[in-house]
């Protein structure tokens, strides 16, 4: 049995919807067949006001033996860094964070937000929000760099705006039976066998991608989302196009572009006008290239690309 323990900071909600929408495992799954007692979560728990200031309490003095803290949203410590801001049940957000953390087999961090800072973190940042132990590619965070939980792993991260529900599920899966060891952490301490390769991998329009074949509105059967639409996929670690949203599409499936939301980055739009879903080019060169290819490579690939386009790679892919 693995007590699990669910706060959320600076948050939407969208990784608890997320979370609530997993199929595999479903979250009833993880009760009934992995063992994970939900101890409390913001939607699902039923303890209130003193009732579960004692729960809380009683995990910060070992009473209850808390295996995971999981924590959705932003570390919020406005104003002046007292985080009054956020308070719940009975003081600030951040100092139950603070105690809890400490005393946690394991620290999972869902969403974006819990991650990198996330939407709220954004310049110039009136809320003074943090992600846990980043704040967007800056190491340290609320927790510090220096932070493991009790069994010596730093704060497992699952960004997104919001996470994949299959995501955070088989993460939390993974940690109840014991089978971390088989996950690896990359640079950002997301776990490599979701965030190892890229959003292209898998997307239907790698044949428009190579080819040069483009499109420029949103929600069409045909062309690569790249070149005109801003899209991502190329420069952005996720398995969106491995393990499908709903189990059965992507964004990129359905005509939109990916926006990066995994990297800490995001949103990386400036918000001003024309720059929101329009690929920002120099001399009709794309700004940002996809990750690994250079300048060079790419202008030839481009010529060779365009020249030798079938006609067969501008239609309907829904009618070849
Ligand atoms: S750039 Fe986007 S739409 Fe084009 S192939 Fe890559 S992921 Fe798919
Ligand atoms: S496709 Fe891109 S923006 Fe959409 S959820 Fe996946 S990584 Fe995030």
């Amino acid at each position: 049995m693995a007590n699990v323990l669910w706060l959320q900071g600076g948050a939407c909600s969208g990784n608890t919807i997320s979370f609530l929408n997993a199929e595999e495992p479903s979250v009833c799954d993880l009760i009934t067949d992995f063992g994970i007692n939900v101890l409390w979560h913001p939607s699902l728990g039923l303890e209130l006001g003193d009732n579960l200031q004692q729960l809380l309490k009683d995990c910060i003095s070992g009473k209850i033996p808390l295996d995971i803290l999981v924590f959705e949203g932003t570390v919020v410590n406005a104003p002046k860094g007292t985080g009054e801001w956020n308070r719940f049940a009975g003081r600030p957000m951040k100092e139950w964070l603070q105690e809890l953390a400490a005393v946690a087999n394991f620290v999972v961090a869902v969403g974006d937000c819990a991650t990198y800072g996330g939407i709220p973190a954004m310049a110039p940042n009136p809320s003074e929000s943090q992600g846990l132990q980043f704040l967007k590619r800056e190491k340290g965070g609320f927790l510090g760099t220096d932070f493991r939980s009790q069994a010596g792993l730093p704060v497992i991260n699952i960004p997104g705006c919001p996470a994949h529900p299959d995501w955070i599920s088989q993460i939390l899966v993974a940690v109840a039976t014991n089978r971390l060891g088989d996950v690896t952490l990359d640079e950002f301490h997301r776990p490599e066998t979701f965030f190892k390769s890229f959003t292209q991998t898998g997307c239907t329009r790698n044949i428009h991608f190579a080819y040069k074949a483009t499109t420029s509105d949103f929600g069409q059967r045909k062309g690569c989302l790249f070149y005109d639409l801003g899209c991502r996929g190329p420069m952005t670690h996720s398995s969106c196009n491995r393990i499908l949203w709903n189990r059965v599409s992507s964004k990129t499936r359905a005509g939109m572009p990916c926006l990066g939301c995994t990297e800490p980055e995001f949103p990386f739009h400036d918000l001003k006008p024309g720059t929101v879903f329009k690929t920002q080019t120099v001399m009709g060169v794309p700004k940002e290239l996809p990750t690994g290819i250079n300048k060079k490579d790419y202008a030839l690939l481009t010529i060779v690309a365009k020249d030798s386009t079938p006609e067969w790679a501008e239609e309907d892919i829904f009618t070849v």
